[in-house]
């Protein structure tokens, strides 16, 4: 086996809600969800109705994604020829980095941020090189362009940034993207926020937008997200994926969800609205410092040398948030915002444990 792919750590995904629940000895009901961003309004009720209807299972879909790319452009506001779908865009993630990331590359993110980049990267035989954010979380322009070496290929964008909520400004954007380097844009709580670089595309040929249906639009167990970028750079990356790599449920609930828009978007206000609500309880939590959010979820930061302990807590109690356990974020803890009961279960949680 390849030493690279021996070496590889597991990316931690979320447990699901059952072995959540054995863990901490409560009933699956009971449990409080809110560590992966997820939505806890679900799917629009277009996608059961419309899955329960297709009659079409039997056939394998459309390699050239010819419906999925003309229904997609109108969501990113794009031509046809610049969007690919993904299987979520954890898989586009995937693609970018093979189609620029060999043994001994290395790509560029701003830390802390998701963590996919790196692993991707690290499947590809290359490595990220992580650039601290500053004391704010906010990029350090400087030392993201110091960073860069004849072997970097890729700089990662997040905006809104997961974990820390906060946006990319236009101007490091911009200032990443005169590198000439490709610059990938992970928006995925953009409905959350509203503030988008998809007008760069015009300007810039080296930027590649991606989307996701998985927080906004409830749809993570479907699996599907989207790219918008340079329409060469998509038309590579159409010849080199998996030919049926969204499948066709994905397929008909991107669909039918995109038809009930103004209904999900309605769900998205309420989650904007209850964030607010919460970011202002956790304001008043003695010892907590909970980080402004853009996205759908909030970052809290609990006493020092006390986040494994607070995060034992909150699990004793079945509430599940996400917790990294090194590093700069030891002593931070990310939770989802969910429905209004469960901001007062997890509030509550915090104040007793941060007391
Ligand atoms: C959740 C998340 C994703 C994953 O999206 P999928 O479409 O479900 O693969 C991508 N990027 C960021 C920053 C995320 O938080």
């Amino acid at each position: 086996m390849l030493p690279h792919i021996q070496a590889l750590e597991t990316y931690q995904g979320v447990d699901p809600m059952e072995v959540m629940a054995e863990r901490a000895g409560i009933a699956p009901d009971k449990i409080i969800r809110l560590n992966g961003n997820e939505n806890p309004y679900g799917p629009s009720p277009n996608v059961a109705a419309a899955l329960g209807g297709y009659p079409n299972f039997n056939y394998y879909p459309d390699p050239d994604q010819r419906t999925l790319r003309r229904v997609l452009s109108g969501y990113m506001n794009v031509e046809p020829e610049r969007i690919v779908a993904g299987n979520g865009s954890d898989e586009l993630i995937d693609l970018l980095l093979r189609m620029y990331v060999g043994i001994g590359d290395n790509v560029i993110v701003p830390s802390p941020t998701f963590g996919m980049y790196s692993f991707s990267a690290g499947i590809c035989g290359g490595k990220a090189i992580a650039v601290e954010r500053d004391d704010n979380f906010e990029i350090d322009l400087e030392a993201m362009k110091a960073a860069i070496t004849p072997q970097s290929k890729i700089i990662f964008l997040t905006s809104p940034n997961n974990p820390t909520g906060n946006i990319v400004p236009e101007a490091q954007t911009r200032a990443l993207l005169d590198t000439g380097l490709i610059v990938v844009m992970d928006e995925a709580y953009f409905e959350f926020c509203g503030d988008t670089a998809i007008p760069l595309l015009a300007d810039y040929p080296n930027l590649v937008v991606l989307r996701t249906f998985s927080k906004w639009a409830g749809l993570a167990g479907l699996r599907i997200g989207v790219g918008a970028m340079d329409p060469e750079l998509a038309a590579t990356m159409m010849a080199m994926k998996p030919p049926y790599n969204v499948n066709l449920a994905a397929e008909v609930a991107l669909i039918s969800s995109l038809e009930d828009t103004p209904g999900l978007l309605v769900r998205v206000k309420q989650i904007v609205d209850e964030r607010d609500r919460m970011m202002q309880m956790l304001q008043q939590v003695p010892n907590l410092t909970p980080w402004p959010s853009r996205a759908n979820f909030i970052l809290c930061q609990v006493p020092e040398g006390r986040g494994q302990e607070v995060f034992d807590g909150l699990c004793s109690r079945g509430i599940f948030l996400r917790y990294w356990s090194s590093g700069r974020l030891k002593d931070y803890i990310r939770t989802s915002v969910g429905l209004p009961h469960e901001t007062d279960a997890v509030v509550a949680a915090f104040a007793e444990l941060c007391a």
